[in-house]
């Protein structure tokens, strides 16, 4: 990843199904009779998501899909700017997340694994695609991961963009630290 761009980075946009997740959904029926819905995360992206906030990244979350269980994650990660947007209207979405944080194209990194994104990662420094990713999303990604989306790819594409910033090491230490000394607080 080339480390001007990955420097110019302030924001990263995260598609759920099929990024954030593997693209299975999981039905079921409540007792009540309710439809539930579920979605399995990988655990090791949500550490991503956090390296990548301490670095001074925005993360946010954009999905054509409506789902409680992406609030419920996102809440857990710490991320503000969640937009499930059935109509998958993800352009006007982003300007809007660029508006409000005065943030630039130039600065926008974008994960994903399907068409829907395309208007989105056609404007975006660096549109990534997923190793699951569809050929259309491929050919016009500047970035891939080799892990596929819900298997990682948030992961390494924290890990690879931290790196080639400067800031892997730094984060890393500082994550670590904050480990020790809840240790040593607790012990
Ligand atoms: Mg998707």
């Amino acid at each position: 990843m080339p480390s001007e761009l990955a420097r110019a980075v302030k924001l990263v946009v995260l598609d759920v199904d099929g990024v954030m997740t593997d693209g299975g959904i999981y039905y079921g029926v409540s007792p009540s009779g309710e439809t539930v819905e579920l979605k399995r995360f990988e655990i090791t992206d949500g550490l991503g998501v956090n390296l990548m906030q301490r670095a001074g990244i925005e993360v946010a979350i954009v999905t054509g899909r409506r789902s409680e269980v992406v609030a419920m994650r996102a809440r857990e990660l710490g991320i503000e700017e969640v937009h499930q947007d059935p109509a998958a209207e993800k352009l006007p979405i982003v300007r809007g997340i660029l508006q409000r944080r005065n943030i630039d194209w130039g600065a926008v990194a974008f994960l994903s694994d399907d068409l829907a994104d395309m208007p989105v990662l056609a404007r975006a420094a660096l549109p990534v695609a997923v190793a699951n990713a569809v050929p259309e999303i491929c050919s016009v990604a500047r970035w891939r991961t080799t892990r596929p989306g819900g298997a990682g790819a948030v992961r390494e594409f924290a890990e690879a963009l931290l790196k080639a910033r400067g800031d892997w090491t730094k984060v890393v230490e500082e994550y670590l630290e904050e480990r020790e000394e809840r240790a040593d607080g607790s012990a």
